[in-house]
């Protein structure tokens, strides 16, 4: 990735900015670019991005110092390893594969690349997990609170993340003798050629447990349903994703847990449709009210009643705006408009007073005599 930019540019902070410093640039800077916030910039989502990336690296000691010595490069050789990034859901696509940062270090650092035979013991970070959470119209009108569930790996107690059952031990493997890594004699034609690879009896710990612990089968995790707390704001869109931080799977070794991000689906409304910020709904009324006008009591979104004024001569089809009754805007009290499309009942049976009514209508209107039979009747003669 060419013109990449500088990190510490990106934060806007000096090179030798203290570790606060660093997170006080970096939440001021993510609070401006957030893409739920920043509407405005259609390049949000890449500065959030960029930012996030920044502060990944130098908000960790031990990566900002590999950052310091040789720059981009260090990162840049790596990534094109590994780091597929999740499948795109819309929205603003952007920040996802940050998730896998941990593990483009992992094989900066660990024994993939350039020959270094470091073994894997340090922290890992958590994986972020992603779920889809689907809420009702209202909740992204008014902004609601829920609840989820979502299970995750976590620390197994029996054996306190360790994977030995209690009371037992852990020893030395046997295959590498501790060293965790295991090395080969292959002999070829053109010569005998020595490979030193991770252990994989013991993945390069150098120790394996005695006995296994019997809630998590060695693992040393198990798998939890937990119940979170979401606060979905209001003029949530479909598509917005929404991070919460920490709630990912659990790290390896100590390491942070992962994020977790809810992508947000609007379920359809039977009632109201969408066009941005606007809703659309249709409302039948008489035809005598169409053209004498009148009142129509509508549900609003949320179950308000309200009075619907209709115009003297509507006709079918015809618009009336309730003003602010439509979607809510993000981050603000403004709100779309609602608009109802007017649909107009003819009615199929009328009584006799109706009828004379009507008739007399008929002949006010038309000059005509007055028909010997209604509309409907002369129809169904018709049809035998
Ligand atoms: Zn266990
Ligand atoms: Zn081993």
């Amino acid at each position: 990735m060419a013109g990449k930019r500088d990190f510490y540019e990106v934060l806007g902070v000096k090179r030798d900015a203290t570790q606060e410093e660093i997170k006080k640039a970096y939440r001021q800077m993510a609070r401006k670019y957030h893409p739920d916030v920043n509407k405005e910039d259609p390049n949000a989502a890449e500065k959030f991005k960029e930012i996030n990336e920044a502060y990944e690296v130098l908000s960790d000691p031990q990566k900002r110092a590999a950052y310091d010595r040789l720059g981009h490069d260090a990162f840049e050789q790596a990534r094109t390893g590994g780091a597929g990034g999740f499948g795109g859901f819309g929205g603003f696509g952007g920040f996802e594969d940050l998730g896998g940062f941990g593990d483009i270090f992992d094989m900066f650092f660990g024994s993939g690349v350039g020959g270094a035979r470091r073994r894997r013991t340090g922290p890992q970070r958590g994986a972020d997990r992603e779920v889809i959470l689907e809420i009702d119209l209202e909740d992204a009108v008014f902004g609601a609170e829920k609840e989820i569930e979502i299970s995750r790996l976590e620390k197994c107690e029996r054996c306190d993340g360790t994977g030995a059952e209690p009371g037992s031990g852990v020893k030395t493997c046997p295959t590498c003798h501790g060293h965790g890594q295991v090395r080969n004699v292959q002999t070829t034609p053109f010569g005998r050629f020595e490979t030193i690879r991770t252990c994989s009896r013991c993945q390069g710990e150098g120790k394996i447990i005695e006995k296994p612990c019997t809630a998590c089968k060695g693992n040393g995790k198990v798998r939890k349903s937990r119940r979170i707390n979401i606060r979905i704001p209001a003029g949530i869109d479909s598509g917005s994703r929404l991070r919460i931080q920490g709630e990912g799977e659990m790290g390896i070794r100590g390491g942070p847990p992962g994020d977790l991000y809810i992508n947000i689906i609007i379920k359809p409304h039977p009632k109201f449709e969408r066009d941005g910020y606007d809703l659309y709904s249709e409302e039948e009324i008489s035809f005598v009210k169409a053209a004498l006008g009148g009142e129509v009591e509508i549900e609003l979104p949320g179950g308000e009643i309200y009075v619907l004024r209709i115009p003297e001569g509507t006709q079918p089809g015809d618009v009336i705006k309730v003003k602010g009754k439509g979607m809510t805007y993000l981050n603000s009290q403004r709100r779309g408009d609602l608009n109802v499309i007017i649909k107009v009942k003819i009615p199929t049976k009328l009584t006799k007073k109706q009828r004379e009514l009507l008739e007399k209508f008929y002949e006010e209107e038309t000059g005509e005599e007055k028909p010997k039979k209604g509309f409907f009747e002369k129809f169904k003669d018709a049809m035998g």
